[in-house]
């Protein structure tokens, strides 16, 4: 079919604070690749960063980019060497790409990868368009049953599986989730699919820690500011009944890590997967004296594939996550509600068809 008469709208960041809607070329499949009538894009805090400060971190914003890396689509033409999807397949998109030759690609710790191309992560476009490209092995065709939606919710699904099988989750497990985000919430839920047998969220925020009680925690802690996070560390014990075997952070904030660490039973873990500033004080020697391991998760890989089959088999419902729904033609004013949070948007889904 030819797709010369068709716009290729898409969301393009030109510089900070500056996002704007244009038609771009629909580019061509290179042979191991399939082009993608993208159909859900949904927004992450990263996308809104690049958007408000410009950067994240050494990752800076210097030429314009499309912005979206959680997505799903339909495959409308495949390159000479691909051999397992078609058009018409309906895939969820891995947005990373990796060079597939260092050592950590070799070992299957790909997310390692110092040469990922990673959509919306500057230099690399995202896909928050019409048409975009993309490697044929990262993208994985959707069960019938599972739809475009979910596909797009793969993404923060797989961080949570990443950080949850990094954290070696397991029947029984008591786990304190602190941050209530939904990177948090996704962890409760993969958590949970996991056999943790009681979660404890806390956050901030009130209303966020009600969106987690509706979606199963076991049990909130509200943190408040000039509290010691040794006395929530008790309260998070009194309320599991017993200190965590597992801590997930999530929110990045320091107090918050601190938590994590002085919360955490002996011998447990702790998976840090909120990145806050780049240098925090922690109590380290307490985490040292009570080996209480500390582990970092970056991104995830070889997650997809389970996570569509945790989708697809029932065992967790992202769809549950999505508070608000746009079109393509109006992503400004969905960027500007994910911004704000207005509405307690948690997921804010676009949608490019
Ligand atoms: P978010 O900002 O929506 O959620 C963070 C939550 O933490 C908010 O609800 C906030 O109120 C809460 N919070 C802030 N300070 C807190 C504190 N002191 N104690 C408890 N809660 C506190 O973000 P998100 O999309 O849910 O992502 C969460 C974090 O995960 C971010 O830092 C993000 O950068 C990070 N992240 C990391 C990876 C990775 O690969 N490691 C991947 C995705 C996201
Ligand atoms: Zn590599």
């Amino acid at each position: 079919p030819s797709l010369v008469n068709e716009d290729n709208l898409s969301a393009v960041l030109h510089k900070k604070g500056d996002l704007r809607l244009e038609n771009r070329p629909i580019p061509e499949p290179r042979d191991d690749e399939v082009l993608i009538r993208m159909a859900v894009v949904g927004i992450c805090g990263s996308d809104v960063s690049f958007w408000t400060k410009g950067n994240i971190g050494d990752f800076v914003v210097k030429a314009p980019m499309v912005l979206g890396h959680e997505s799903s689509g339909t495959v409308v033409k495949v390159g000479q060497k691909v051999k397992h999807l078609q058009p018409g397949d309906r895939v969820a998109i891995e947005p990373g790409v990796p060079c597939r030759y260092c050592e950590h690609c070799k070992s299957g710790r790909y997310n390692l990868c110092p040469d990922v191309d990673f959509c919306a992560t500057p230099p690399s476009h995202g896909n928050l368009c019409r048409y975009y490209t993309h490697a044929a092995d990262f993208c994985f065709k959707l069960p019938d049953h599972v739809s475009l939606e979910e596909g797009a919710l793969c993404e923060p699904l797989s961080v949570a599986l990443q950080a949850c099988r990094r954290a070696q989750v397991s029947l029984g497990h008591t786990v304190l989730v602190c941050g209530a985000g939904p990177i948090g919430l996704v962890n409760l839920m993969v958590a949970r699919a996991m056999g943790a047998s009681k979660i404890l969220l806390t956050d901030i925020s009130a209303s966020r820690l009600e969106v987690a009680k509706e979606l199963g925690a076991d049990q909130v802690l509200l943190v408040e500011p000039g509290v010691e996070m040794s006395q929530y560390a008790t309260e998070v014990a009194t309320l599991l009944g017993g200190a965590p075997d597992i801590s997930i952070e999530c929110s990045g904030a320091e107090s918050s890590i601190k938590l994590a660490i002085l919360a955490t039973v002996s011998g447990g873990t702790v998976v840090l997967v909120g990145l806050g500033p780049a240098e925090v004080k922690v109590p380290i020697v307490n985490a040292a004296t009570r080996e209480v391991d500390i582990r970092g998760v970056w991104r995830y890989a070889n997650c997809y594939p389970t996570a569509l089959a945790m989708i697809a088999s029932g065992s967790v419902d992202v769809s549950k996550l999505v508070t608000h729904r746009y079109a393509l033609q109006d992503a400004l004013l969905a960027y500007e509600r994910a911004r704000t949070g207005a509405g307690g948007a948690i997921k804010i889904l676009i949608s490019c068809d």
